[in-house]
């Protein structure tokens, strides 16, 4: 049976989150987007406002007095938040998606240190950081020889760990205070069987954020380069499987949300420049009658409609998955290429439809495709996840997915 009817709750998050992108978001979004210094960007209010309505720790369990929401009710808040700004859509998705890994993959003692933190802290926001230098796709398609991936290392010093090494392009990098980091615990041996998950504080000595980054959209959040310098870090934050953190990255993508609340944000945007395109191509009057009224302008719009919610019900069926424990892996990874494509075909018809228009920082197109085009590449290319699904395809059989399958594993050991 399929069954596309929404529960009450997940209506009443969607419309919450959608009047706080329209009423909140949406009126402060541009200071931000324009602010030439992208470490002055951020607008901490919203954080404190959305964190009274409960959004900022929307993935956090009941049981630790947060909303305890699934994947795919994050998905449907995070389109509407990015309705009003993917960026500070970002800021909040980050946080959601890291913490829910951190609820499945702690300890219970861990649980009790690191979930009250978050939920406290009106300004808590979370990072995960696997991106370097030299090291980008290959800890999303993982490459399992010793010479390639990560390079910062972890190194064992009585009960506690030495982090050395580089991490770049981070979301919320700068802002986040609770951060998760991937490390090599032995560049001898593959990523698969080296890299390990660490927790640890913004205000662990040794840790810096040295360079927040300029870039083309999502102009409200920082991405931010964080040098971890005989970073200390106790064996009791450890997080996940000793050497298994990059199984468990692929668990965060797929089981844990992240590709498809990916899609689902960049998603947003595409339907608000659907939406203030409709309004426009009414009201703009040309050749004696609204462009609306044009056949070929219309069915633009159609296309426009079509491929948003094609988009949005691929994502919906792979959040679905996702919140019965049994994610379709191939689906998580191709929902968002999928979200990511279509969207940013939904704003260049947008662009076309505006004209010259759109073409002016006046007017929302222009941000809005700026802002679309980050999720190409961010949470993995769109090029990689194609690449990893089709390295899935004929291997995997729906309810056994391999990423999953070691996070089960791990989680059992306990
Ligand atoms: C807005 C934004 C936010 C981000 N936030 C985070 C974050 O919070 N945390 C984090 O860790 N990272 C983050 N990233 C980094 C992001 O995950 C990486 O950019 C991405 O994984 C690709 O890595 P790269 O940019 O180094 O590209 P590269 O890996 O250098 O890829 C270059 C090109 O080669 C292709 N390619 C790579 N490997 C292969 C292969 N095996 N076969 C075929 N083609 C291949 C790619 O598709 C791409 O076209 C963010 C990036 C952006 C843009």
């Amino acid at each position: 049976m399929v069954e596309f009817s929404l529960t009450k709750r997940q209506m009443a998050l969607r419309d919450k989150a959608r009047k706080f992108a329209i009423e909140e978001m949406i009126p402060v979004a541009e200071v931000g987007d324009r602010e030439p210094d992208p470490a002055k960007s951020f607008n901490w209010e919203l954080i404190r406002k959305a964190d009274k309505l409960g959004l900022r720790t929307l993935s956090v369990p009941k049981e630790f007095g947060g909303g305890g929401a699934d994947v795919l009710t994050l998905s449907m808040v995070g389109e509407n938040l990015a309705y009003g700004d993917l960026g500070i859509a970002v800021a909040f998705d980050q946080t959601w998606k890291i913490m829910t890994m951190i609820s499945h993959l702690t300890t219970a003692r861990q649980r009790k240190k690191w979930l009250p933190r978050v939920m406290d802290d009106p300004e808590c926001l979370l990072a995960a950081a696997a991106t370097e230098p030299l090291s980008g796709s290959d800890s999303i398609l993982p490459y399992n020889k010793a010479d390639g991936g990560v390079r910062m290392t972890a190194r064992k010093k009585g009960d506690k760990w030495i982090l050395n090494g580089e991490k770049r392009y981070i979301s919320n990098g700068g802002l986040a205070n609770v951060i998760y980091v991937m490390a090599r615990t032995d560049m001898r041996k593959p990523p698969l069987k080296s890299m390990t998950g660490f927790l640890l504080t913004s205000d662990t000595p040794g840790y810096s954020v040295t360079e927040i980054w300029d870039k083309l959209g999502q102009r409200n959040v920082a991405n931010g380069t964080m040098i971890f310098d005989n970073v200390e870090i106790p064996q009791a934050d450890v997080m996940g499987t000793p050497n298994g953190a990059l199984g468990e990255l692929g668990a965060l993508l797929t089981r844990f949300g992240s590709n498809i609340q990916a899609g689902a944000t960049v998603l947003g945007v595409a339907q608000r420049a659907y939406d203030v395109t409709l309004q426009y191509a009414k009201q703009r009057v040309q050749g004696g009658k609204p462009i609306f009224e044009h056949q070929i302008q219309a069915q633009r719009l159609a296309r426009m409609r079509m491929l948003l919610e094609s988009a949005r019900y691929y994502l919906w069926y792979s959040g679905w998955t996702a919140g019965q424990g049994e994610p379709d892996a191939v689906a998580a990874s191709l929902c968002k290429v999928n979200a990511a494509e279509n969207s940013v075909k939904v704003l260049m018809e947008a662009f076309e439809l505006w004209a010259a228009t759109g073409y002016m920082k006046k007017n929302p197109i222009e941000k809005l495709l700026r802002d679309g085009l980050s999720f190409v590449h961010s949470d993995g290319t769109n090029d990689v996840l194609l690449l990893k699904a089709s390295n899935l395809l004929g291997e995997i059989k729906r309810g056994d997915p391999r990423y999953s399958r070691r996070v089960e594993l791990a989680a059992k050991g306990r």
